[in-house]
């Protein structure tokens, strides 16, 4: 059986009249009579890490599935390196490189066997190949474990693997659904400092995440809730936005004992307007000129105050907060 391989010089063609990388016009998609994705629209730009977050079925990885081409919208359109996701889904599809949640990599073969794998079947010519090969193998730090089975990696050396296999056609687009996920603190952050490194070099990314630290890693950030973006833009841009600290109002950070209770004691006072608990602190958001008489009750009431510190808001506070007045709505 012969497989029809695209060829890499190919996947290079980027239409000059497209500036955006993404661009995404009112997409929707619907299963059955459930609406997943409802009218998102968004733009990347070239050499963005663009990070989609949001709670678990809130629709990230339908949204990825339809820029990649694989899943059919409702409605709506996207183009995605120039293409057309309906019309254009086979150019994304040689175009783009896609780590899914369950990337398939063959356990009983080794790392370089895969790597090739990818290779030929993403169309990269024999001529490229070795050099192609040897520069992800760098690129991903795995030459130490090049003939090892890829079973027996570790979670985050698997990881690698797949990122080295997805970036083996040189896309300048790469789609990372929760790259992260379940592995540990440190191989995390060098999988970011990865993806830093590429996106210096000329790649785009759009990955989803669970976590605020790689969500304020990002270049740009979009938040879907119930199946809408609800929240799209840089990082520091999405702390300003005014929902977030109404006017009159300012953000503390409280570190106090028991916090649970305080919590509970905070939310009673007239002048809090919202108090969220963040491992071993409280944030609250109180009017203005009140923190004395908030010092002073809370400590009436037998509390022991840790420390008391004007805050920007943090992105979780910006999510909590948005996603809390979009229940309001
Ligand atoms: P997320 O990636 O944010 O966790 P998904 O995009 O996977 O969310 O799912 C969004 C919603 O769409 C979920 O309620 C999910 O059950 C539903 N969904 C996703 N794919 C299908 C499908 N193929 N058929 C029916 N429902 C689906």
């Amino acid at each position: 059986m012969s497989l029809s391989i695209p060829n890499v010089e190919e996947n290079q063609i980027f239409r000059p009249d497209s500036s955006d990388i993404i661009r995404i016009d009112e997409l929707s998609r619907k299963f059955g009579s459930y609406v997943a994705v409802d009218h998102v629209s968004l733009t990347v730009r070239e050499r963005n890490i663009f990070g989609l977050l949001g709670p678990n079925g809130s629709g990230k990885t339908t949204l990825i599935r339809m820029l990649c081409g694989i899943l059919r919208p409702t409605s709506g359109k996207a183009q995605v390196l120039g293409y057309d996701v309906v019309t254009e889904s086979e150019e994304i599809k040689k175009s783009i490189g896609y780590m899914s949640q369950q990337f398939s990599l063959y356990s009983d073969l080794t790392v370089i066997e895969n790597i090739t794998f990818y290779a030929k079947v993403y169309g990269v010519t024999w001529r490229q190949r070795k050099e192609r090969i040897d520069e992800v193998v760098n690129i991903v730090g795995i030459k130490p474990y090049l003939n090892q089975l890829s079973g027996s990696l570790s979670g985050g050396w698997k990881r690698r693997l797949a990122l080295a296999c997805a970036l083996v056609h040189k896309p300048k687009l790469l789609f990372l659904d929760e790259p992260t996920a379940g592995i540990d603190p440190v191989a995390r952050r060098d999988l970011w400092n990865l993806l830093f490194d590429l996106s210096a070099t000329g790649t785009t990314f759009f990955v989803t995440t669970h976590y605020m630290d790689e969500a304020e890693r990002c270049s740009h950030l979009g938040y879907l809730y119930f199946s809408k973006l609800i929240a799209c833009g840089h990082p520091e841009e999405l702390k300003e936005i005014p929902q977030v600290t109404p006017e009159g109002c300012v953000r503390y950070e409280l570190k106090i004992d028991r916090l649970t209770e305080a919590m509970r004691e905070l939310l009673k006072m007239d002048f809090v307007q919202d108090a969220t608990m963040f491992s071993d602190a409280i944030h609250i958001l109180i009017e203005q000129g009140y923190e004395e008489e908030l010092k002073q009750s809370i400590q009436e009431k037998g509390f022991h105050i840790k420390s008391f510190q004007l805050i920007r808001p943090t992105l979780e506070d910006v999510f909590v907060t948005l996603t809390r007045s979009f229940g309001k709505e």
